[in-house]
Protein backbone atom coordinates (compact mmCIF):
# COMPACT_ATOMS: atom_id res chain seq x y z
CA UNK A 1 0.00 0.00 0.00
CA UNK A 2 1.62 3.26 -0.95
CA UNK A 3 1.89 5.98 1.34
CA UNK A 4 -0.45 8.89 1.24
CA UNK A 5 2.70 11.42 0.93
CA UNK A 6 4.13 8.87 -1.74
CA UNK A 7 0.58 9.48 -3.55
CA UNK A 8 1.21 12.94 -3.36
CA UNK A 9 5.21 13.24 -4.52
CA UNK A 10 4.48 11.11 -7.44
CA UNK A 11 1.02 12.69 -8.56
CA UNK A 12 2.98 16.44 -8.88
CA UNK A 13 6.05 14.83 -10.70
CA UNK A 14 3.92 12.49 -13.08
CA UNK A 15 0.42 12.92 -13.19
CA UNK A 16 -0.43 15.58 -16.46
CA UNK A 17 -4.37 16.41 -14.82
CA UNK A 18 -6.77 17.50 -17.36
CA UNK A 19 -8.58 20.95 -17.42
CA UNK A 20 -5.66 21.70 -14.43
CA UNK A 21 -2.77 24.47 -14.54
CA UNK A 22 0.12 22.02 -14.69
CA UNK A 23 2.89 23.98 -13.81
CA UNK A 24 1.46 24.93 -10.37
CA UNK A 25 0.11 21.38 -9.51
CA UNK A 26 3.78 20.50 -10.57
CA UNK A 27 4.93 22.63 -7.66
CA UNK A 28 2.38 21.95 -5.23
CA UNK A 29 1.00 25.49 -5.11
CA UNK A 30 -2.85 23.84 -5.59
CA UNK A 31 -4.13 21.30 -3.56
CA UNK A 32 -4.57 17.74 -5.03
CA UNK A 33 -7.73 16.16 -3.60
CA UNK A 34 -7.60 11.83 -3.71
CA UNK A 35 -11.15 10.53 -3.77
CA UNK A 36 -11.56 6.99 -1.95
CA UNK A 37 -15.23 6.06 -2.04
CA UNK A 38 -18.62 7.52 -2.57
CA UNK A 39 -22.03 6.64 -1.82
CA UNK A 40 -25.63 8.92 -3.04
CA UNK A 41 -24.86 12.49 -3.03
CA UNK A 42 -21.05 12.12 -1.07
CA UNK A 43 -17.93 11.29 -2.19
CA UNK A 44 -15.02 11.04 0.68
CA UNK A 45 -11.38 11.65 0.35
CA UNK A 46 -9.08 9.83 1.83
CA UNK A 47 -8.62 11.42 5.00
CA UNK A 48 -12.21 11.04 5.59
CA UNK A 49 -13.90 14.33 4.33
CA UNK A 50 -17.18 13.69 3.38
CA UNK A 51 -18.38 15.83 0.83
CA UNK A 52 -21.71 16.78 -1.14
CA UNK A 53 -21.04 16.75 -4.51
CA UNK A 54 -23.40 19.61 -6.25
CA UNK A 55 -22.29 18.33 -9.72
CA UNK A 56 -22.08 15.25 -9.83
CA UNK A 57 -18.81 14.76 -10.97
CA UNK A 58 -18.51 16.36 -14.14
CA UNK A 59 -22.76 16.70 -14.36
CA UNK A 60 -22.03 12.66 -15.06
CA UNK A 61 -23.18 10.31 -11.91
CA UNK A 62 -26.81 10.73 -12.43
CA UNK A 63 -28.34 8.19 -10.57
CA UNK A 64 -25.67 8.91 -7.67
CA UNK A 65 -22.74 7.21 -6.74
CA UNK A 66 -22.11 3.59 -5.03
CA UNK A 67 -25.04 2.00 -7.10
CA UNK A 68 -24.09 -1.94 -6.40
CA UNK A 69 -27.10 -2.61 -9.29
CA UNK A 70 -24.89 -1.28 -11.99
CA UNK A 71 -21.39 -2.32 -10.06
CA UNK A 72 -22.94 -5.84 -10.02
CA UNK A 73 -23.73 -6.18 -13.83
CA UNK A 74 -20.63 -4.45 -14.77
CA UNK A 75 -18.64 -7.47 -12.89
CA UNK A 76 -21.51 -10.00 -14.25
CA UNK A 77 -19.92 -9.16 -17.98
CA UNK A 78 -16.44 -8.46 -16.81
CA UNK A 79 -16.41 -12.00 -15.59
CA UNK A 80 -18.26 -13.95 -18.93
CA UNK A 81 -16.83 -11.56 -21.54
CA UNK A 82 -14.78 -8.70 -20.74
CA UNK A 83 -14.04 -7.57 -24.70
CA UNK A 84 -15.02 -8.71 -27.75
CA UNK A 85 -15.39 -5.92 -30.76
CA UNK A 86 -18.06 -4.88 -33.08
CA UNK A 87 -16.03 -4.71 -35.98
CA UNK A 88 -17.31 -6.44 -39.01
CA UNK A 89 -21.03 -7.28 -37.78
CA UNK A 90 -19.93 -8.52 -34.05
CA UNK A 91 -21.35 -7.17 -30.80
CA UNK A 92 -22.43 -8.61 -27.40
CA UNK A 93 -26.36 -9.08 -25.64
CA UNK A 94 -25.17 -5.72 -23.85
CA UNK A 95 -24.19 -3.60 -27.12
CA UNK A 96 -27.45 -4.43 -28.76
CA UNK A 97 -29.85 -4.29 -26.09
CA UNK A 98 -28.44 -0.83 -25.02
CA UNK A 99 -29.27 0.07 -28.91
CA UNK A 100 -32.83 -1.00 -28.30
CA UNK A 101 -33.15 0.55 -24.68
CA UNK A 102 -31.52 4.01 -26.59
CA UNK A 103 -33.90 3.93 -29.36
CA UNK A 104 -36.82 3.46 -27.03
CA UNK A 105 -36.39 6.14 -25.37
CA UNK A 106 -35.03 8.74 -27.89
CA UNK A 107 -36.74 11.27 -29.57
CA UNK A 108 -38.94 10.62 -32.72
CA UNK A 109 -37.38 9.86 -36.19
CA UNK A 110 -34.19 8.13 -35.34
CA UNK A 111 -32.84 4.90 -36.40
CA UNK A 112 -29.76 3.57 -35.09
CA UNK A 113 -27.02 3.96 -32.45
CA UNK A 114 -23.42 4.34 -32.77
CA UNK A 115 -21.16 3.76 -29.67
CA UNK A 116 -18.23 5.26 -28.90
CA UNK A 117 -16.07 5.93 -25.44
CA UNK A 118 -16.64 9.95 -24.60
CA UNK A 119 -18.96 12.72 -25.24
CA UNK A 120 -15.69 14.30 -27.65
CA UNK A 121 -15.25 11.05 -29.60
CA UNK A 122 -18.94 10.77 -30.30
CA UNK A 123 -18.89 14.35 -32.12
CA UNK A 124 -15.67 13.63 -33.73
CA UNK A 125 -18.05 10.57 -35.44
CA UNK A 126 -20.90 12.96 -36.15
CA UNK A 127 -18.65 15.10 -38.12
CA UNK A 128 -17.50 12.65 -40.30
CA UNK A 129 -21.05 11.22 -40.47
CA UNK A 130 -22.23 14.51 -41.71
CA UNK A 131 -18.97 14.96 -44.20
CA UNK A 132 -19.56 11.49 -45.42
CA UNK A 133 -23.47 12.30 -45.73
CA UNK A 134 -22.57 15.14 -48.03
CA UNK A 135 -19.96 12.90 -50.39
CA UNK A 136 -22.20 10.58 -50.95
CA UNK A 137 -24.66 13.12 -51.86
CA UNK A 138 -22.51 14.34 -54.64
CA UNK A 139 -21.57 18.07 -52.65
CA UNK A 140 -18.46 18.02 -51.87
CA UNK A 141 -17.96 21.69 -50.69
CA UNK A 142 -20.85 21.31 -48.51
CA UNK A 143 -18.90 20.78 -45.43
CA UNK A 144 -18.43 23.64 -42.71
CA UNK A 145 -19.64 23.33 -39.37
CA UNK A 146 -21.49 25.78 -37.17
CA UNK A 147 -21.46 26.14 -33.26
CA UNK A 148 -21.88 28.81 -30.83
CA UNK A 149 -19.70 30.98 -28.99
CA UNK A 150 -19.58 29.23 -25.26
CA UNK A 151 -20.85 26.08 -26.42
CA UNK A 152 -19.12 22.99 -25.64
CA UNK A 153 -18.01 19.83 -27.27
CA UNK A 154 -15.25 18.64 -26.56
CA UNK A 155 -11.40 19.05 -26.35
CA UNK A 156 -10.30 17.08 -29.65
CA UNK A 157 -8.93 18.31 -32.91
CA UNK A 158 -12.47 18.81 -34.69
CA UNK A 159 -14.67 18.95 -31.23
CA UNK A 160 -12.12 21.68 -29.29
CA UNK A 161 -12.65 24.11 -32.48
CA UNK A 162 -16.20 23.57 -32.18
CA UNK A 163 -16.11 24.40 -28.84
CA UNK A 164 -16.61 28.42 -28.05
CA UNK A 165 -14.75 28.60 -25.41
CA UNK A 166 -11.32 30.28 -25.97
CA UNK A 167 -9.17 28.30 -22.98
CA UNK A 168 -9.69 25.50 -25.47
CA UNK A 169 -8.08 26.93 -28.11
CA UNK A 170 -5.15 29.25 -27.04
CA UNK A 171 -1.86 27.95 -28.38
CA UNK A 172 -3.36 24.53 -29.57
CA UNK A 173 -3.78 25.84 -32.91
CA UNK A 174 -7.52 25.70 -32.56
CA UNK A 175 -10.57 26.25 -34.48
CA UNK A 176 -9.56 24.49 -37.58
CA UNK A 177 -10.27 26.02 -40.87
CA UNK A 178 -14.65 25.28 -41.81
CA UNK A 179 -15.48 25.44 -38.41
CA UNK A 180 -17.71 29.01 -38.09
CA UNK A 181 -19.17 29.93 -34.61
CA UNK A 182 -22.27 32.30 -34.01
CA UNK A 183 -24.00 34.31 -31.29
CA UNK A 184 -23.97 32.63 -27.78
CA UNK A 185 -28.27 32.21 -27.13
CA UNK A 186 -26.96 33.93 -23.13
CA UNK A 187 -29.43 36.23 -22.83
CA UNK A 188 -27.87 37.63 -19.99
CA UNK A 189 -24.71 38.66 -21.77
CA UNK A 190 -26.54 39.91 -24.81
CA UNK A 191 -24.50 43.22 -26.24
CA UNK A 192 -27.92 45.39 -26.21
CA UNK A 193 -29.41 45.20 -23.09
CA UNK A 194 -32.57 47.42 -24.45
CA UNK A 195 -33.38 43.33 -26.08
CA UNK A 196 -35.97 41.97 -24.08
CA UNK A 197 -36.17 37.50 -24.53
CA UNK A 198 -37.75 37.62 -27.99
CA UNK A 199 -35.91 40.48 -29.64
CA UNK A 200 -32.60 38.92 -28.58
CA UNK A 201 -34.12 35.40 -29.85
CA UNK A 202 -34.85 37.25 -33.59
CA UNK A 203 -31.05 38.37 -33.39
CA UNK A 204 -29.54 35.43 -32.74
CA UNK A 205 -31.88 34.09 -35.75
CA UNK A 206 -30.41 37.26 -37.76
CA UNK A 207 -26.93 36.47 -36.94
CA UNK A 208 -27.23 32.85 -37.91
CA UNK A 209 -28.83 33.62 -41.61
CA UNK A 210 -26.12 36.63 -41.92
CA UNK A 211 -23.15 34.23 -41.03
CA UNK A 212 -25.12 31.44 -43.86
CA UNK A 213 -25.45 34.27 -46.24
CA UNK A 214 -21.95 35.38 -45.80
CA UNK A 215 -20.78 32.00 -46.21
CA UNK A 216 -22.82 30.27 -48.37
CA UNK A 217 -25.42 27.27 -47.84
CA UNK A 218 -23.73 25.49 -50.48
CA UNK A 219 -20.60 25.01 -48.13
CA UNK A 220 -22.16 24.23 -44.49
CA UNK A 221 -23.06 21.00 -43.43
CA UNK A 222 -24.35 21.20 -40.18
CA UNK A 223 -25.27 23.00 -36.64
CA UNK A 224 -24.17 21.97 -33.74
CA UNK A 225 -25.72 22.91 -30.28
CA UNK A 226 -26.17 22.09 -26.65
CA UNK A 227 -30.35 22.09 -26.19
CA UNK A 228 -29.27 23.89 -23.04
CA UNK A 229 -25.98 25.49 -22.88
CA UNK A 230 -24.18 23.72 -20.27
CA UNK A 231 -20.22 24.52 -19.68
CA UNK A 232 -20.28 27.90 -21.18
CA UNK A 233 -22.31 29.03 -18.35
CA UNK A 234 -25.22 26.58 -17.84
CA UNK A 235 -27.90 28.55 -20.14
CA UNK A 236 -31.13 27.24 -20.99
CA UNK A 237 -32.25 29.10 -24.25
CA UNK A 238 -34.02 32.17 -24.83
CA UNK A 239 -37.70 32.44 -25.55
CA UNK A 240 -38.84 30.63 -29.19
CA UNK A 241 -34.94 30.13 -29.54
CA UNK A 242 -34.70 25.92 -30.95
CA UNK A 243 -37.91 27.00 -33.33
CA UNK A 244 -36.50 29.39 -35.43
CA UNK A 245 -33.14 28.37 -35.52
CA UNK A 246 -34.19 25.32 -36.63
CA UNK A 247 -36.77 26.71 -39.76
CA UNK A 248 -33.57 28.04 -40.88
CA UNK A 249 -31.14 25.35 -41.12
CA UNK A 250 -34.36 23.60 -42.74
CA UNK A 251 -34.59 26.25 -45.13
CA UNK A 252 -30.78 25.72 -46.15
CA UNK A 253 -30.75 21.98 -45.94
CA UNK A 254 -28.25 21.91 -43.02
CA UNK A 255 -28.34 18.91 -40.86
CA UNK A 256 -29.02 19.92 -37.14
CA UNK A 257 -26.88 18.14 -34.43
CA UNK A 258 -28.08 18.01 -30.48
CA UNK A 259 -25.21 17.91 -28.45
CA UNK A 260 -27.39 15.48 -25.39
CA UNK A 261 -24.16 14.98 -23.73
CA UNK A 262 -25.58 16.68 -20.66
CA UNK A 263 -29.13 17.06 -21.75
CA UNK A 264 -29.14 13.49 -22.34
CA UNK A 265 -31.07 10.54 -20.57
CA UNK A 266 -33.31 13.58 -17.79
CA UNK A 267 -30.79 15.90 -16.67
CA UNK A 268 -33.65 18.63 -17.64
CA UNK A 269 -36.68 16.32 -16.44
CA UNK A 270 -37.24 14.74 -19.29
CA UNK A 271 -35.86 12.14 -21.21
CA UNK A 272 -33.88 14.28 -24.00
CA UNK A 273 -33.70 18.02 -23.99
CA UNK A 274 -34.25 17.77 -28.04
CA UNK A 275 -38.13 16.61 -26.79
CA UNK A 276 -38.33 19.37 -24.06
CA UNK A 277 -37.33 22.32 -26.03
CA UNK A 278 -38.89 20.99 -29.55
CA UNK A 279 -35.64 20.32 -31.29
CA UNK A 280 -35.77 18.18 -34.63
CA UNK A 281 -32.30 16.77 -34.68
CA UNK A 282 -30.34 15.09 -37.24
CA UNK A 283 -27.99 13.44 -35.07
CA UNK A 284 -27.69 13.32 -31.07
CA UNK A 285 -24.72 13.13 -29.25
CA UNK A 286 -25.44 11.14 -25.86
CA UNK A 287 -22.28 10.48 -23.47
CA UNK A 288 -22.73 11.09 -19.43
CA UNK A 289 -26.17 9.95 -18.64
CA UNK A 290 -25.97 6.86 -20.58
CA UNK A 291 -24.03 5.04 -17.81
CA UNK A 292 -24.07 7.87 -15.44
CA UNK A 293 -19.83 7.44 -16.14
CA UNK A 294 -20.05 3.76 -14.18
CA UNK A 295 -17.95 3.16 -17.23
CA UNK A 296 -17.32 5.31 -20.29
CA UNK A 297 -19.74 4.80 -22.83
CA UNK A 298 -20.56 7.69 -25.40
CA UNK A 299 -22.86 7.52 -28.61
CA UNK A 300 -24.14 9.12 -31.67
CA UNK A 301 -27.67 8.52 -32.02
CA UNK A 302 -28.91 9.18 -35.77
CA UNK A 303 -31.83 9.77 -37.52
CA UNK A 304 -33.66 8.61 -40.82
CA UNK A 305 -32.26 11.05 -43.08
CA UNK A 306 -28.60 10.59 -42.16
CA UNK A 307 -29.41 6.63 -42.07
CA UNK A 308 -31.09 6.43 -45.24
CA UNK A 309 -27.71 8.16 -46.93
CA UNK A 310 -25.32 5.92 -44.93
CA UNK A 311 -27.12 2.59 -46.00
CA UNK A 312 -26.80 3.97 -49.85
CA UNK A 313 -23.03 5.50 -49.39
CA UNK A 314 -21.87 1.53 -47.74
CA UNK A 315 -23.66 -0.07 -50.88
CA UNK A 316 -21.81 2.30 -53.16
CA UNK A 317 -18.65 2.17 -51.37
CA UNK A 318 -18.46 -0.63 -49.36
CA UNK A 319 -17.10 -0.64 -45.46
CA UNK A 320 -17.93 2.52 -43.45
CA UNK A 321 -13.82 3.58 -42.61
CA UNK A 322 -14.50 4.51 -39.07
CA UNK A 323 -14.85 2.49 -35.42
CA UNK A 324 -12.55 2.70 -32.27
CA UNK A 325 -10.89 -0.31 -30.32
CA UNK A 326 -13.34 -0.08 -27.87
CA UNK A 327 -16.71 0.82 -29.70
CA UNK A 328 -19.68 -0.81 -27.87
CA UNK A 329 -17.06 -1.96 -25.32
CA UNK A 330 -19.36 -4.80 -23.53
CA UNK A 331 -18.98 -3.25 -19.51
CA UNK A 332 -19.79 0.00 -20.92
CA UNK A 333 -23.24 -1.22 -22.69
CA UNK A 334 -23.79 -3.48 -19.48
CA UNK A 335 -23.33 -0.05 -17.28
CA UNK A 336 -25.68 1.44 -19.77
CA UNK A 337 -28.13 -0.99 -19.65
CA UNK A 338 -28.04 -1.52 -15.77
CA UNK A 339 -27.95 2.14 -15.44
CA UNK A 340 -31.30 2.78 -17.59
CA UNK A 341 -33.25 0.34 -15.81
CA UNK A 342 -32.07 1.90 -12.71
CA UNK A 343 -33.44 5.83 -14.18
CA UNK A 344 -36.72 3.82 -14.68
CA UNK A 345 -36.89 2.05 -11.19
CA UNK A 346 -36.21 4.74 -9.44
CA UNK A 347 -38.28 7.38 -11.15
CA UNK A 348 -35.41 9.10 -11.26
CA UNK A 349 -36.75 11.50 -14.37
CA UNK A 350 -39.44 12.56 -12.47
CA UNK A 351 -37.10 13.30 -9.66
CA UNK A 352 -34.55 15.59 -11.51
CA UNK A 353 -37.48 17.59 -12.85
CA UNK A 354 -39.71 18.10 -9.11
CA UNK A 355 -36.53 18.39 -6.73
CA UNK A 356 -34.92 20.67 -9.40
CA UNK A 357 -37.71 22.99 -9.52
CA UNK A 358 -37.30 22.90 -5.74
CA UNK A 359 -33.83 23.76 -5.35
CA UNK A 360 -34.42 26.33 -8.28
CA UNK A 361 -36.50 27.90 -7.14
CA UNK A 362 -35.00 27.44 -3.77
CA UNK A 363 -31.83 29.18 -4.65
CA UNK A 364 -34.00 31.97 -6.24
CA UNK A 365 -35.27 33.20 -2.49
CA UNK A 366 -32.02 32.66 -0.83
CA UNK A 367 -29.57 34.98 -3.47
CA UNK A 368 -31.91 36.37 -6.14
CA UNK A 369 -31.75 39.49 -4.25
CA UNK A 370 -28.31 39.79 -3.02
CA UNK A 371 -27.00 42.55 -4.79
CA UNK A 372 -23.67 40.43 -5.95
CA UNK A 373 -26.07 38.34 -8.35
CA UNK A 374 -26.46 38.96 -11.27
CA UNK A 375 -29.24 36.11 -12.14
CA UNK A 376 -29.98 32.91 -11.07
CA UNK A 377 -31.03 30.66 -13.54
CA UNK A 378 -31.74 26.66 -14.70
CA UNK A 379 -34.08 24.01 -15.68
CA UNK A 380 -34.46 20.34 -14.23
CA UNK A 381 -31.34 19.39 -11.85
CA UNK A 382 -29.18 22.16 -13.30
CA UNK A 383 -28.72 26.03 -12.13
CA UNK A 384 -26.28 28.59 -12.14
CA UNK A 385 -25.71 31.58 -10.40
CA UNK A 386 -23.99 34.22 -11.72
CA UNK A 387 -22.24 36.79 -9.97
CA UNK A 388 -21.23 40.54 -10.90
CA UNK A 389 -19.59 43.33 -9.53
CA UNK A 390 -22.75 45.30 -9.91
CA UNK A 391 -25.94 44.09 -10.53
CA UNK A 392 -27.68 47.60 -11.97
CA UNK A 393 -25.20 48.30 -14.53
CA UNK A 394 -24.28 44.25 -15.36
CA UNK A 395 -20.69 45.07 -14.26
CA UNK A 396 -18.32 41.57 -14.24
CA UNK A 397 -15.95 41.54 -12.05
CA UNK A 398 -12.36 41.28 -13.10
CA UNK A 399 -11.20 38.16 -14.19
CA UNK A 400 -7.83 38.13 -11.82
CA UNK A 401 -10.20 38.67 -9.09
CA UNK A 402 -11.71 34.99 -9.45
CA UNK A 403 -14.63 35.67 -7.47
CA UNK A 404 -16.59 32.57 -9.01
CA UNK A 405 -13.51 29.95 -7.49
CA UNK A 406 -13.16 31.92 -4.16
CA UNK A 407 -17.11 31.45 -3.39
CA UNK A 408 -16.61 27.44 -4.64
CA UNK A 409 -14.07 26.97 -2.62
CA UNK A 410 -15.40 28.58 0.59
CA UNK A 411 -18.40 26.25 -0.33
CA UNK A 412 -15.89 23.45 -0.33
CA UNK A 413 -13.57 24.44 2.77
CA UNK A 414 -16.77 26.00 5.43
CA UNK A 415 -19.62 23.79 3.85
CA UNK A 416 -18.25 20.61 2.01
CA UNK A 417 -20.49 21.45 -0.82
CA UNK A 418 -18.80 20.73 -4.19
CA UNK A 419 -20.48 23.68 -6.43
CA UNK A 420 -18.56 24.23 -10.06
CA UNK A 421 -17.11 27.42 -11.18
CA UNK A 422 -17.97 27.59 -14.92
CA UNK A 423 -14.52 28.26 -16.62
CA UNK A 424 -15.40 31.11 -18.32
CA UNK A 425 -16.97 34.40 -16.15
CA UNK A 426 -18.09 34.24 -12.38
CA UNK A 427 -20.38 31.76 -12.63
CA UNK A 428 -21.40 28.83 -10.21
CA UNK A 429 -22.96 25.81 -11.83
CA UNK A 430 -24.66 22.95 -10.27
CA UNK A 431 -25.81 19.68 -11.42
CA UNK A 432 -26.61 17.69 -8.72
CA UNK A 433 -27.41 13.61 -9.54
CA UNK A 434 -31.00 13.30 -9.64
CA UNK A 435 -31.57 11.01 -6.20
CA UNK A 436 -30.97 14.66 -4.79
CA UNK A 437 -33.51 15.01 -1.23
CA UNK A 438 -35.17 18.55 -0.61
CA UNK A 439 -33.07 18.06 2.67
CA UNK A 440 -30.19 17.91 0.28
CA UNK A 441 -30.87 20.42 -1.90
CA UNK A 442 -31.71 22.82 0.95
CA UNK A 443 -27.76 22.50 2.56
CA UNK A 444 -26.85 23.02 -1.22
CA UNK A 445 -28.74 26.25 -1.03
CA UNK A 446 -27.55 27.17 2.23
CA UNK A 447 -23.97 26.62 1.66
CA UNK A 448 -24.26 29.03 -1.61
CA UNK A 449 -25.43 31.94 0.64
CA UNK A 450 -23.26 31.57 3.01
CA UNK A 451 -20.14 31.43 1.21
CA UNK A 452 -21.49 34.04 -1.15
CA UNK A 453 -22.04 36.18 1.89
CA UNK A 454 -18.27 35.53 3.61
CA UNK A 455 -17.15 36.31 0.20
CA UNK A 456 -18.46 39.36 -1.10
CA UNK A 457 -20.85 40.51 1.89
N1 LIG B 1 -20.44 17.72 -25.26
C1 LIG B 1 -20.90 18.30 -24.16
C2 LIG B 1 -22.21 19.04 -24.22
C3 LIG B 1 -20.20 18.19 -22.96
O1 LIG B 1 -20.66 18.80 -21.86
C4 LIG B 1 -19.01 17.45 -22.93
C5 LIG B 1 -18.22 17.26 -21.65
N2 LIG B 1 -18.46 18.10 -20.61
C6 LIG B 1 -18.56 16.88 -24.12
C7 LIG B 1 -19.31 17.01 -25.27
C8 LIG B 1 -17.28 16.12 -24.18
O2 LIG B 1 -17.37 14.94 -23.50
P1 LIG B 1 -16.07 14.18 -22.97
O3 LIG B 1 -15.45 15.04 -21.94
O4 LIG B 1 -16.63 12.89 -22.44
O5 LIG B 1 -15.18 13.96 -24.14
Amino acid sequence: MLRNDQIDQWDRDHFLHPSTHAAQHARGESPNRIIRTASGVHIEDRDGNRLLDAFSGLYCVNVGYGRQEIAEAIADQARELAYYHAYAGHGTDASVTLAQMVLERAPKGMSKVYFGLGGSDANETNIKLVWYYNNVLGRPEKKKIISRWRGYHGSGLMTGSLTGLELFHKKFDLPLNGVLHTTSPYFYRREDRTQDEAAFTAQCVADLEELIAREGADTIAAFIGEPLMGTGGIVPPPEGYWPTIQAVLDRHDILLIADEVVTGFGRLGTMFGSDHYGIRPDIITIAKGLTSAYAPLSGSIIGDRVWKVLEKGTDENGVLGHGWTYSAHPIGAAAGVANLQLLDKLNLVANARDTGAYFNNSMQEALGNHPNVGEIRGDGMLCAVELVADRDDRRFFDAADKVGIRVSAAMLADHRVIARAMPQGDILGFAPPFCLTRAEADTVVAATAAAVKAVLG
